[in-house]
């Protein structure tokens, strides 16, 4: 199959958002934080096409407001607002990187590469490179983030769009592949002004196929599940998602009511749980310092008594057990299969046996818990387990 990288990575995101979007190809409007992005990066490519002269800060800023599209602002103080902080990232662009210093090799740069082979099936993947450029080393590829979110450095070295882009670039140039080390792939993060930059291992690349395809094995299994996380709430699809179903409906019930009711019932008690569970905590820790202080375990009151106990688990050093279990014939015994060892070795498995393994699985325990979220804080996702079986 021919897929673009943000459709897998749309699929990692939410399956059923890429059916949506890729299979029953319904368009989703823009929101605005896609159109700020797209313009920003509009001015980033002004700013670096290749001329005598490179563009001014003065210069960049016009072509800002001239492709500013103040459509999407019902409100005045959203769209002042949007606006500087376009100025303010431009500015700040500027304030670090003198664009007349770099040697653009290209820009918005298009690819489509194979991966697979006979035995997993050839897939192609397409995408656009937003930068590279040539440095005294060797090279850059740059990818630009308007997100209001920095990774940890951590996952910036396992960013599998980087890989892939390196994974483009290499196919350009092939050369290339003897130098990796020469090669840096970046995270230019514009609203915080900061570039996270990495390089990538033959190994990460030759590990890259296996990832990206077992994603299309899920798809081509035509697995479209749902899945609910804080990118919810900037979803075009919730009218016709399942988690959504309930604030579309258009029948209201005395049901509806009296669970209105219990919703802010709950948030009420949540707020008070909350506030209860940390000033439980403040007097504990009084009690405790004070039993400290008399050098006692157990404090007496006029309506109660309160004691310290401690209690201690323990766990066993595992190479340790093996040295003392391996001669006796019983590691194997004890060895159990737990999520965190089957995970470590899923990537070097073959695609084949990673699949037999993901139908053997059989539900264990099941929960039930309740979400609870204040629709007035978009950014805040507490959970509650209020009832477990
Ligand atoms: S609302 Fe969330 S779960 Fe539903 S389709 Fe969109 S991203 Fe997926």
């Amino acid at each position: 199959m021919r897929i673009s990288y943000s459709g897998l990575d749309s699929y990692k995101n939410c399956p059923l958002k890429y059916r949506f979007q890729y299979i029953d190809r319904i368009r989703e409007p823009k929101s605005r934080e896609q159109v700020f992005g797209t313009i920003v990066h509009s001015v980033l490519r002004y700013i670096h096409t290749p001329g005598p002269v490179q563009p001014s800060l003065d210069a960049a800023l016009n072509q800002f407001s001239q492709i500013w599209n103040s459509d999407l602002y019902d409100d005045e103080i959203a769209e002042r607002t949007a606006f500087s902080q376009g100025v303010k990232i431009i500015s700040d662009y500027y304030a670090k990187n003198d664009p007349n210093e770099f040697t653009i090799v290209d820009l918005e740069s298009r690819f489509a590469i194979e991966i697979g082979d006979d035995a997993t099936g050839r897939h192609i993947i397409a995408g656009t490179i937003d930068r590279i450029d040539a440095t005294p080393d060797g090279f850059e590829i740059i990818d630009y983030k308007t997100a209001r979110k920095m990774p940890s450095q951590e996952k910036v070295d396992n960013d599998l769009q980087l890989s892939i882009y390196l994974r483009a670039f290499l196919a350009r140039y092939p050369k290339e592949t003897e130098h990796l080390d020469r090669i840096t792939v970046s995270l230019y993060y514009l609203r915080h002004g900061v570039k996270l930059s990495s390089t990538r291992t033959r190994e990460q690349l030759d590990n890259l196929d296996a990832q990206f395809l077992e994603v299309i094995s899920h798809i081509e299994a035509a697995e479209f599940e749902p899945t609910l996380t804080a990118l919810c709430d900037y979803c075009g699809f919730q009218r016709l998602c399942p988690f959504f179903k309930h604030k579309f409906l258009e029948e209201k019930t005395i049901e509806d009511d009296d669970a209105q009711t219990a919703i802010e019932e709950v948030l009420i008690l949540r707020d008070k749980m909350k506030s209860d569970k940390s000033h439980f905590a403040e007097l504990q820790e009084k009690l405790l310092s004070y039993m400290d202080e008399k050098q006692v375990d157990r404090v007496f009151g006029s309506s109660g008594i309160v004691g310290k106990s401690v209690r201690r688990t323990w766990k066993y050093d595992e190479n340790t057990l093996k040295e003392i279990l391996e001669p006796l014939d019983k590691w194997d015994e004890i060895r159990k299969i737990n999520g965190t060892a089957l995970k470590g070795i899923l990537p070097v498995l073959p695609v084949s046996a990673r699949q037999a393994i993901d139908a053997a699985k059989v539900p264990d325990k099941e929960s039930v818990s309740l979400t609870i979220k204040k629709t007035r804080d978009l950014d805040e996702l507490d959970e509650t387990v209020v009832v477990e079986k």
